[in-house]
């Protein structure tokens, strides 16, 4: 009998109840918007930004809209020009190359190691060819560059680094928790990242300046007194008069939902990480399959899973992907030729204009994909495995053939 896997790779856990109570008490009162605080109230916006800021260790955090307003905000408040060249990783989602051309600055992309992480020696021959003074980079499914060199590279290069974490909330490179290394951090806390409010983005650094600007962009009018891990007073002197509104805060309702769950993010951190060992145990070993190494410095959120297959062309990774799915396991490739579903390459945007990255290229093709939601189960995981690794085999006798 052929097994088959029939849980749901999309179906997250519910709220927990402390945040359904939260956001219902929220709606009692009609004070969804976040100023709108009665006598002596912390509205649950500013509460969650003093929560996220002790969780990370960062002095100061905004709660905005999304996690690509959060990263179109921390570049326009770290001062980018209209044009100008942004760094960022070949291997990343379409928001953070798009928050770069929301601004009208230009998209220019760094190669892929095989960990899956930014190429360092590409990072520093791009700087100096492009003259780039900013890097957005994205800590792309959760994999992280060794950021003491990373930070080497950009301080040699003159580079201001802006994180983008929406793959990295609650992980840490050698003790430091990501978002740390650079000038400022993004996250995001859409239903698909590790705390969920439907849309939702956070922003942290220890800059005063970055998160007044930031702040003011966001649409703060004149109350950034109301913001709960905010910099001081003196911070804003004069930016009402520079910096534009341009309307992206979070609302009360999203950040009661957020802050029971960010809670117990630790808890859920390791209930992925259990699940992520679970397949990586049951994948070692088979036929054609490449596993990432995961550095021992890194620790991670294994929230998604990733592994390659250089040994197959794209019509047998292409059949491959079809017998898994055929079984229930739902893969994502990022080698198929036109985007799908959420999954796209940087030569599919078009927008950012043509640029070759053939070592990028050459990952890609053979990479595949999938999500570990928190509603599966490890014996769900060995499952899963054991359908991959029967499918991989499949793939590695029918190319012997
Ligand atoms: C989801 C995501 C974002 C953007 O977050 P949104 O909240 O969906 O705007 C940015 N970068 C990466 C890598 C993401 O996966």
């Amino acid at each position: 009998m052929t097994e088959r896997f029939d849980g749901s790779f999309t179906r997250q856990e519910p709220i927990p109840e402390e945040g359904i109570a939260a956001a219902l008490s929220v709606m009692q009162t009609g004070r969804l918007h976040r100023y709108n605080t009665g006598p002596g109230e912390t509205a649950e916006a500013a509460r969650l930004e003093a929560d996220f800021a002790a969780f990370t260790g960062a002095r100061y955090c905004l709660a905005v809209a999304s996690g690509g307003y959060a990263l179109a905000t921390a570049l326009r408040a770290v001062g980018v020009r209209p044009g100008e060249p942004v760094l960022s990783n070949g291997f990343t989602l379409a928001p953070v190359p798009g928050a770069i051309a929301a601004v009208g600055a230009r998209p220019v992309f760094v190669e892929t190691t095989e960990a899956l992480t930014i190429d360092l020696d590409d990072l520093a021959a791009m700087a100096r060819e492009t003259g780039a003074r900013l890097l957005m980079l994205s800590h792309m499914r959760g994999h992280i560059a060794d950021m003491a060199a990373l930070m080497a590279v950009a301080r040699a290069a003159g580079l201001t680094v802006i994180e983008d974490c929406a793959h990295t909330m609650g992980a840490s490179w050698d003790g430091v928790a990501s978002g740390r290394h650079g000038a400022v951090a993004c996250y995001s806390t859409q239903t698909y990242k590790h705390i969920n409010s439907g849309e939702g983005g956070l922003i942290a650094s220890d800059d005063p300046a970055i998160m007044a600007r930031a702040t003011v962009l966001s649409g703060s009018y004149m109350f950034m007194d109301r913001h709960g891990a905010g910099p001081e007073r003196a911070a804003y002197d004069g930016l009402a008069f520079e910096v534009p509104n341009i309307s992206g805060r979070m609302d009360n309702l999203r950040a009661a939902v957020l802050r029971p769950q960010l809670a117990v993010l630790p808890d859920r951190v390791a209930r992925w990480n259990r699940l992520y060992r679970a397949v990586e145990d049951g994948l070692r070993g088979a036929p054609g399959i490449v596993l990432i190494d995961r550095p021992a410095r890194e620790s991670f959120v294994g929230s998604s899973f990733q592994f390659r297959m250089p040994g197959l062309t794209a019509d047998a990774i292409a059949g491959f992907v079809a017998g898994c799915a055929g079984r229930g396991v739902e893969l994502k490739w990022f080698g198929a030729d036109a985007p799908h579903g959420f999954t796209s390459r940087y030569d599919h945007w078009a927008w950012a204009g043509p640029q070759r990255l053939p070592k990028t290229d050459a990952i890609l093709a053979r990479l595949l994909d999938m999500r570990l939601p928190l509603t599966f189960t490890e014996a769900d995981c060995a499952t899963i495995a054991r359908i991959i690794g029967a499918e991989a085999a499949r793939a590695a006798a029918t190319r012997a053939a």
